[in-house]
């Protein structure tokens, strides 16, 4: 019910009509087109007719809403026409945010895109032969490249650099027990993301059978992506191995009936079992499988196409790693460590990748042009070893000295009497679930502004443009520059000297 004093209220509210036609909002037609103008009056009217329902505007706040309607308009269409997904800075020193779009893609890939992406491509088309062509040929060449046979090793290095090749795959010695009839070439197809990779292959191998997992690796990564879940939708049943902390390879053989169609390790990604634990090599369970003739497939998540010992990090096998120990075929992310566009990545025995192509669900979950030129891109410069071009892979490379420096010459462009700056040690993290454990060694800026709470500093980072993100831990806002593009520390200084001015 409305009082006698609301009623008086709403009659002081001009109509969408009327409001449109006050000259200073009537102009904004002019720029932003009249139906967008009279959509954003009915909002802006709607909203202070909710504000006048519930009680929150007297008299006097009223007249001062209706003073500021032209504003509110104006603001409302600014929101409305403008992009709601838009860069960002991100100071959490977190290189593979998941929340902020995981990899940033290098220059070339985005040169590619718009090259291809703008115009007609070749995207299915076989140019020379003036026929149909398939879209993966794009990426498989470079795959099998950097996965096969190719000039490239999984060392990091710059284009000039001249580290002596690794073994190849086709080089290498092959496992025991693999026949020579079988193919020795790695194929690999692209589809969505890598939950839609491990989907396809489980439905592809496994539909119908069962699916052996340890206990240990049942996880769940962020964004609901759990394995049995996942595996229910494969029309796979899993077959639960081992105990949360142990699994020995003699569990996985014990557990194989006629049923059994797949051997499956997962990465457990972000999450970690330390202690009392066991599990069953890598080798182990190479051996198992090709015994028992079965496929070993490994969800590997992140991905590496380099060795990551190059940057410290240890522990998270790469692509060719798992491909060399004789795993049959590995899924992984295109958007974490390999640093390039959201994709799910299947590389492995080019008779199971195939068989996957076949499947119609790979039509379901295939990707569009604007993927395969960023990932052909990103691919090319692995192939020609320019590691430093790919922003994730140079992010991790960052010394601490260097980003220590950064963090100097940002905190002395900042004078203001109310900011208390302080270099600290720290730690930046990958994230995207790889490496859990392992950390980078950084150097943080440490913020606090007088009169503000670290929380509401962190509010009004978020609230500049391009909005920062930064950490708040005990009472201060912590910036990490490894994710900061160095090109942005002018703008972050800026932000904070207008915020403390
Ligand atoms: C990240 C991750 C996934 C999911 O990958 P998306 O590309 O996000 O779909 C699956 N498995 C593991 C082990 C992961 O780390």
């Amino acid at each position: 019910m409305k009082s006698a004093a609301q009623s008086e209220l709403f009659r002081e509210l001009p109509s969408v009509d009327e409001l449109i036609r006050v000259p200073s909002i009537a102009a904004l037609a002019s720029s932003h087109g009249t139906a967008a103008l009279t959509a954003a009056a009915r909002a802006v009217l709607a909203r202070v007719r909710e504000e006048v329902a519930s009680g929150l505007l007297d008299g006097a706040a009223l007249r001062l809403a209706l003073d500021g309607l032209g504003n509110a308009v104006e603001e409302h269409l600014r929101r409305a026409l403008g992009h709601s997904l838009r860069p960002v800075i991100n100071a959490t020193g977190v290189i593979l945010h998941t929340n902020l779009g995981r990899a940033p893609l290098a220059e070339s890939a985005l040169a590619h895109l718009c090259e291809t992406a703008g115009q007609f491509s070749n995207l299915e088309f076989d140019v020379e032969a003036g026929e149909r062509g398939k879209r993966d040929v794009h990426v498989d060449r470079l795959f099998r490249s950097l996965l096969n046979d190719g000039p490239t090793s999984t060392h990091v290095g710059t284009a000039a650099s001249a580290v002596p090749p690794e073994p190849t795959l086709s080089e290498r010695s092959e496992p025991k027990g693999r026949s020579p009839a079988e193919p020795n070439c790695v194929s690999t197809i692209v589809v969505n993301n890598n939950a839609a990779a491990v989907l396809l292959a489980l439905n592809t191998l496994a539909e119908g059978g069962e699916v052996i997992v340890s206990r240990g690796e049942l996880v769940e990564i962020g964004g609901s992506f759990r394995i049995p879940d996942v595996m229910a939708k494969s029309g796979a049943t899993l077959r639960e191995v081992g105990t949360t902390n142990r699994t020995r390879v003699t569990d996985y053989e014990n557990a194989i009936t006629e049923r059994t169609r797949l051997l499956l390790r997962v990465h457990r990604s972000n999450f970690e079992i330390t202690g009392f634990t066991e599990q069953a090599s890598t080798a182990e369970m190479v051996a198992l499988a090709r015994d028992r003739g079965l496929p070993l497939m490994e969800d590997l998540g992140s991905g590496a196409l380099v060795d990551l010992q190059n940057f410290g990090i240890t522990g998270e096998p790469s692509v060719l790693d798992s491909l060399r120990a004789g795993v049959d075929v590995v899924t992984y992310s295109g958007d974490k460590l390999l640093g390039g566009p959201q994709a799910g990545l299947i590389s492995g025995r080019a008779d199971l990748v195939a068989r996957m192509r076949s499947n119609s669900l790979f039509r379901a979950l295939r990707v569009d042009k604007l993927t395969y030129a960023a990932l052909e891109a990103t691919l090319l410069a692995y192939v020609k070893r320019d590691h430093d071009s790919i922003p994730t892979l140079q992010m991790m490379r960052r010394t601490k000295e260097e980003i220590g420096k950064r963090a100097e010459t940002l905190a002395a462009q900042i004078r203001s009497s109310k900011l208390n700056i302080e270099i600290i040690d720290g730690e930046s993290v990958i994230g995207g679930g790889a490496a859990p454990s392992s950390v980078l060694p950084t150097c943080l800026l440490a913020l606090s502004c007088d009169g503000l709470s670290a929380d509401a500093l962190a509010a009004q980072l978020r609230a500049s443009d391009p909005p920062i993100i930064a950490r708040v831990e005990q009472g201060r806002v912590l910036f990490d520059l490894r994710t900061v593009f160095a090109d942005q520390d002018s703008m972050v200084a800026a932000a904070l000297a207008r915020i403390a001015q």
